[in-house]
């Protein structure tokens, strides 16, 4: 068949890469190259994390939420003009953090994430990109046990879907990395975890050998999105060329929700912008990548320096950055390392595309058959997104999945 697929961050470039090896013939269609700084998976914080299955709306996290948004330390910031229409969005989204709720989202987290390594090892297999991928636990650091056992909801449910971590006190942590704050006086290492050294030139890489195996890619910005009469669907590129496929991909990141409404679908999609501060050069890095949890924010090992990523920014898809939030992570960075010293900086802002109930939309929508959807991985994107992009060629090759695929429905939030 003739794919086309719009969008060319990680869910996109799986999506078009498993197609091309499935025999199809694949245009990815993207404004900016794949690994571009303009994607989020170039900016996250490169943790393949098979263990997130708990949504960020979590148990109480609704009345911690006007607290955070008056305190200038908490990793939450607001465009305040933008609180009007992004209301509609926070109140589902928070309201999906009662306890029944975030325990039927945590099992349809689990069907797209369990695997999540292996799907990247499959995806990098034989490509340059698999030296950017990386085995080690995920450390998530606490001041000390009793603290970590506020956790205990989160954690059993993380338990309740297969995953085990060791329990580090404060001798094997500071035997394990030295220079780390005193004032981490506990962890929890989750098992089994990887991570990605580069996510941009890892993206980058996955589309270059996508390309020399045959696939295009086609720079150009998508309009819309048509079903045609006889069951076949166009793209139609900003500047007006109209080309025509067998099947089109939606895996647009946070910019799908537009592209999904024009084909009568309530996406639910909001960009949670999150911001990193890449320091070059530094004094310490941590030998695999941290959980801060008190901070929300995640510190990683990666070739361009030690990158903390992190923070929830609610000001809208097009606004430029705010200043604050980085702010904010390069305070953090003297409470993780007391004496780290550094050379360079970069700073970075991306949009995660996410969905009030936290889950992708994947799947062929009814409106469109031949348009598939495959967005929404929200601050697991990078994760999920190897998973996303083989589920989508399984889906258009007929192959039935081996997991329940009812909970990312594309048509869930749709009103009748
Ligand atoms: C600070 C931060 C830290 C993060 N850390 C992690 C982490 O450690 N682990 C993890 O799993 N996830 C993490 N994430 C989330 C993850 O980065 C995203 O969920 C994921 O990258 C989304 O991938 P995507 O392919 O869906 O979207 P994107 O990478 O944003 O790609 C979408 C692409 O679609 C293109 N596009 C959009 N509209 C159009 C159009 N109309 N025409 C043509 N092209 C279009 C865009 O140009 C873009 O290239 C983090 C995110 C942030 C912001």
């Amino acid at each position: 068949m003739k794919v086309i697929v719009v969008g060319a961050g990680i869910t996109g470039v799986a999506a078009a890469e498993w197609l091309r090896r499935d025999g199809h013939a694949v245009t990815l269609i993207d404004r900016v190259p794949p690994g571009d700084p303009a994607q989020a998976s170039y900016g996250n914080a490169g943790m393949i994390s098979s263990s997130g299955v708990l949504p960020v709306s979590m148990p109480g996290l609704i009345w911690k939420v006007p607290g955070m948004l008056l305190d200038r330390d908490s990793p939450l910031y607001l465009r305040w003009s933008y609180l009007p229409r992004i209301m509609p969005w926070l109140v589902r989204f928070l309201w999906n953090g009662r306890r029944d709720k975030v325990v039927e989202i945590a099992q349809g987290m689990a069907g797209v994430i369990s695997d999540a390594p292996e799907q990247h090892e499959a995806l990098a297999r034989g490509t340059p990109a698999e030296k950017y991928l990386r085995r080690g636990p995920y450390v998530f650091l606490y001041p000390d046990r009793k603290t970590f056992q506020k956790d205990a909801f989160g954690f059993g449910l993380r338990r309740g879907h297969g995953v085990t971590w060791e329990e580090w006190d404060r001798e094997k942590l500071a035997d394990w990395d030295p220079a780390l704050s005193p004032d981490f006086g506990f962890a929890a290492a989750i098992n089994g975890g990887a991570y990605v050294t580069a996510p941009g030139p890892y993206v980058a890489a996955l589309g270059a050998a996508f390309q020399r195996e045959g696939g295009t890619f086609l720079q150009g910005e998508v309009a819309e999105i048509t079903p045609t009469a006889d069951g076949r669907a166009t793209v139609t590129l900003v500047g007006g060329a109209v080309k025509e496929a067998d099947r089109i991909v939606l895996a647009a990141g946070a910019w799908s929700g537009r592209l999904a409404k024009k084909l009568g679908h309530e996406a639910r999609l909001e960009a949670e912008r999150g911001y990193h501060l890449v320091l070059k050069n530094p004094s310490h890095m941590p030998p695999t990548p941290y959980s801060f949890v008190a901070a929300k924010i995640v510190a990683s090992p990666m070739e361009g320096g030690l990158r903390v990523a992190g923070t929830v920014d609610l000001s809208g898809l097009d606004r430029p950055p705010l200043e604050a939030p980085i702010a904010g992570l390069r305070k953090r960075v003297h409470q993780l390392y007391p004496t780290l010293t550094w050379d360079g900086e970069e700073t970075w802002m991306g949009q995660r595309p996410s969905t009030v109930d936290s889950l992708p939309l994947l799947g062929a929508s009814p409106n469109a058959p031949a348009v598939h959807f495959a967005f929404g991985g929200q601050h697991l994107g990078l994760t999920i997104g190897a998973r996303l992009g083989r589920m989508t060629a399984d889906l258009i090759a007929g192959r039935k999945p081996n997991i329940d695929i009812t909970p990312y429905r594309v048509d869930r939030f749709d009103r009748n």
